[in-house]
């Protein structure tokens, strides 16, 4: 009786997709705070173990309460498959591993949240993953020239945190798809309300669902979806971890036995197994409260983001503004096309003079709240070079598109009018 929510609006999907009681269960989704689950008989518990069946038994593998969440987000997206991660760091980590190992290589936009940049430059290079950045605009022929024969993904953000950039899909997708590879988008920012990447070609997406989707500032979380697009088989000899015998399984070939699933079900096999980052129930039941306002909160966003950025683009002490949904912004067009309700409610700017007027701006505001935080329901704001990214090099910052005097500010949901008079105080002193 599960309800197929594909045609529904997004709006819809947010409130009722997920959860579908039966007669006589709860309305709520529950919270399966257990770790384990009980069976009769051994062989039972062992053809869940053979992957022979579905069904659970530990919630590293799986848990009734963040599957449902899981199937919220994967409708959300469009998806066919979807799995919940303990943060966005490991979403991001997940999605890529599960196809490239030591030896191989992918692309990435430069223009990606400072986590991302050093999972893939430091920390992956050291497991023999390597990298190459490229700026987001980087011509077909300077992504075409990049692909190497052991080439396997591309990755990039929707909206780039901090620097606002919006990735052209539809291009990446194409060249991604011409080198026989997939392409990962990071959805955080733009969130599925606001851009649905599968409409545009993209294969896989990632989440840190700490953001907009929970909204509240209450989990760390993250989201891995497949659109099941791409197709492993036609490129078999480069993606042998789905279409050659995994020994660790009894010889399955997650490509001919999973079908739509083959992605998720070994992201959650193998790396979800050996690696742990399994969400906490409790998490994925608050990230689920957030995600029923997440169409109304995201308009509200980008209602009180456009205000702002008007409103600091007039002022004479700003010296840059950085909203794509600002006419006259260097990414206008592609947020026009991407996203045409609104991006999300981050902007980017710099304030004229030094460094240290950035500092004594942030410090001067009252209810807008310094904090290593972002796409929240009370505004934040961050000195990317003075927190986030105060490990990357002027160069290093430079190559991921954040000038040192850039602020990132998180329009939350209050009254734009309260959030405009507490700028224009700090800007005074
Ligand atoms: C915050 C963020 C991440 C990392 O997510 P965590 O949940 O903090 O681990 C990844 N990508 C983007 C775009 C982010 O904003």
């Amino acid at each position: 009786m599960n309800k197929d929510f594909a045609s529904s609006s997004i709006d819809t999907r947010c409130v009722q997709a997920g959860w579908q009681p039966a007669d006589g269960e709860p309305r709520q989704l529950p919270v399966w705070q257990s770790t384990t689950w009980k069976y009769a008989t051994s062989a039972d518990m062992g053809a869940l173990f053979d992957l022979a069946r579905a069904g659970y038994f530990y919630t590293r593998l799986q848990n009734p309460t963040c599957d449902s969440v899981a199937a919220k987000i994967t409708a959300l997206e469009g998806g066919a498959a979807g799995m919940l991660t303990s943060s966005g760091q490991a979403a991001n980590f997940f999605a890529v591993f599960n196809i490239a190992s030591a030896g191989d290589h992918v692309i990435s936009s430069a223009a990606i949240y400072g986590g991302t940049s050093n999972l893939f430059t430091v920390t992956m290079k050291k497991m023999g993953v390597d990298f190459t950045l490229l700026p987001p605009d980087a011509t077909d022929d300077e992504l075409d020239r990049a692909f190497r024969p052991n080439t396997k993904a591309v990755f990039g953000e929707t909206l780039s945190n901090p620097g606002m950039e919006v990735l052209d899909l539809s291009r990446g997708a194409a060249r991604a798809h011409a080198h026989g590879v997939p392409f990962i988008v990071d959805n955080t920012f733009a969130t599925p309300v606001n851009c649905r990447p599968f409409e545009w070609g993209v294969d896989i997406v990632t989440h840190s669902t700490t953001k907009y989707m929970d909204g509240h500032a209450a989990q760390v979380g993250g989201a891995i979806v497949d659109s099941a697009n791409f197709d492993w088989m036609a490129h078999a000899e480069k993606f042998p971890g789905l279409t050659t015998p995994d020994e660790s399984y009894h010889g399955i070939v997650y490509a001919e036995r999973f079908g739509k699933a083959a992605y998720i079900t070994k992201c959650v096999a193998q790396l979800m197994r050996d690696l742990g980052s399994a969400p906490a129930p409790m998490n994925a039941f608050v990230l689920n409260l957030g995600l029923e306002s997440l169409h109304l909160r995201m308009r509200r966003h980008c209602e009180n983001a456009r205000k702002v950025a008007a409103w600091l683009a007039g002022r004479d002490e700003v010296a840059w503004v950085n909203y794509p949904d600002l006419p006259g912004n260097k990414y206008h067009a592609l947020a026009q096309k991407y996203m045409p309700q609104g991006t999300c409610g981050v902007i980017a700017f710099g304030l004229k003079g030094d460094r240290d007027r950035a500092i004594r701006f942030m410090d001067a505001l009252q209810f807008v709240a310094i904090e290593t935080h972002v796409a929240d329901a009370r505004t934040c704001v961050l000195h990317p070079a003075s927190h986030t990214h105060r490990q990357l090099s002027d160069a290093q910052l430079a190559e991921a598109g954040i000038p040192k005097e850039l602020i990132r500010l998180s329009v939350g949901i209050e009254d734009a009018g309260d959030i405009l008079r507490d700028l224009e105080q700090a800007l005074a002193k």
